[in-house]
């Protein structure tokens, strides 16, 4: 039986033009050095394997994905450029990342042992690299222990050290002295080792290639940036002189019916709104299921007919009420806004998160993710 294709009334459009814009801009950035396209978590609700496709298309070479079911995905959707896994391995997945050729981040000897065996019963070696915590609290070795890390690493045969990785837990704080200590110590490391056959040393998040220009190493790992948000979600603050990042994802929707409220009526569930005079309210097929959090109930706002509308009592699992008293001549069937540009006014992901009191890369995973994903220049 043939699928018929159906489309909903929720759409989220992801800008061609602007990814690639991004990615320009941070390739400059980044300089010399190689800049990995983080497409983790379905690229931040932006579609794993068409992100890699359009920034393969234009040049980019390396990949990181959390998990090695991502790397095989990515792998099978045609991408061959380096492909990293952030969260290590199962035991069990360990031939996977033989046959797909997946680049895993280690943390723990056992891992490099599994590795080393299966290498050797195949015949081959694999590329890995090292995770170390110099700050994070998350995965990866301490920085003292790395030197006897690496001797045992020395014996396991068909297991190559090709990159050292660390990550900052404060670089979105354009003035974190602890990244720059961070950096210190990661630096530290890499001159302790010259003779090192270690070639990749890398460190840098969005707002390591943003902010802390010296934390570039040898390669930087782009996410949040390549979709069009800063880290700290101060658009205007940062790269001074324009251009400026440019936000990838938008999230349309259509109006269902448009209503008239008498004044002191409860609306949705709860009645956690009560109308203060007589209302005109826009009934919209969007709701927690379509990610739009819960959280904003009461706060969020679209936009309609070029003009902002506050979301009205609670946001049910499919549908949500917003107050159009003050725009006229909406019609069901109008498009509604809910993340993006309509007319001359914008709603971001900042802005959004804010409401929610998350961070953008929340938000664009809540919307991304359970949505029909349209791709356009
Ligand atoms: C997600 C992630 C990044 C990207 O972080 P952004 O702040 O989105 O740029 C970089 N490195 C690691 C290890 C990550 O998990």
């Amino acid at each position: 039986m043939s699928v018929l294709k159906v489309a909903s009334f929720n759409q989220v459009l992801i800008s061609r033009e602007a990814l690639c814009y991004n990615y320009r801009l941070l390739q400059r950035r980044a300089g010399q050095q190689r800049l990995l396209a983080m497409v983790k978590a379905d690229a931040y609700g932006h579609g794993m394997s068409e992100v890699a496709e359009i920034l393969s298309s234009i040049g980019c070479k390396d990949f990181g994905v959390a998990e090695v079911c991502e790397g095989v995905r990515l792998r099978q959707s045609g991408i061959d450029g380096n492909i990293f896994i952030f969260l290590g391995f199962a035991p069990s997945t360990v031939s996977l990342l033989f046959e797909y050729c997946l680049t895993p981040v280690i943390y723990d000897l056992q891992s490099a042992q599994i590795l080393s065996e299966e290498a050797q019963r195949r015949g081959e070696t694999i590329a890995v690299h090292l995770k170390v915590d110099c700050g994070m609290t998350r995965l990866g070795i301490y920085p003292e222990e790395l030197n006897a890390f690496v001797a045992a690493l020395a014996n396991l045969p068909g297991v190559a050290l090709e990159g050292v990785a660390s990550h900052f837990p404060r670089a979105d704080e354009q003035d974190s002295d602890h990244t720059l200590r961070q950096l210190e110590r990661f630096a530290a490391l890499r001159y302790q080792r010259p003779e090192s056959y270690v070639e990749v040393w890398h460190t840098a998040n969005s707002g390591g290639i943003l902010y802390f220009p010296k934390s570039r190493c040898d390669m930087v790992r782009a996410g949040i940036a390549l979709y069009g948000y800063y880290p700290d979600g101060f658009s205007d603050t940062v790269l001074q002189a324009p251009p400026q990042l440019q936000p990838v994802m938008s999230f349309v929707t259509r109006v269902l019916q448009v209503k008239t409220v008498p004044a002191g009526v409860g609306i949705s569930y709860g009645h956690t709104y009560t109308t203060e005079c007589e209302s005109r309210i826009a009934v919209l097929p969007v709701g927690y299921e379509d990610g739009l959090s819960r959280s904003l109930s009461n706060v969020g706002e679209v936009l309609i007919g070029g003009q902002r509308a506050r979301i009205r009592g609670r946001i049910c699992m499919n549908l949500c009420m917003v107050d159009v008293t003050r725009i006229d001549g909406v019609n069901a069937g109008d498009e509604v806004v809910i993340l993006g540009q309509q007319g001359s006014e914008q709603i971001s992901g900042d802005e959004i998160a804010g409401w929610m009191e998350s961070i953008s890369y929340e938000l664009l995973c809540l919307f991304g993710n359970n949505n029909e994903r349209k791709y356009r220049e």
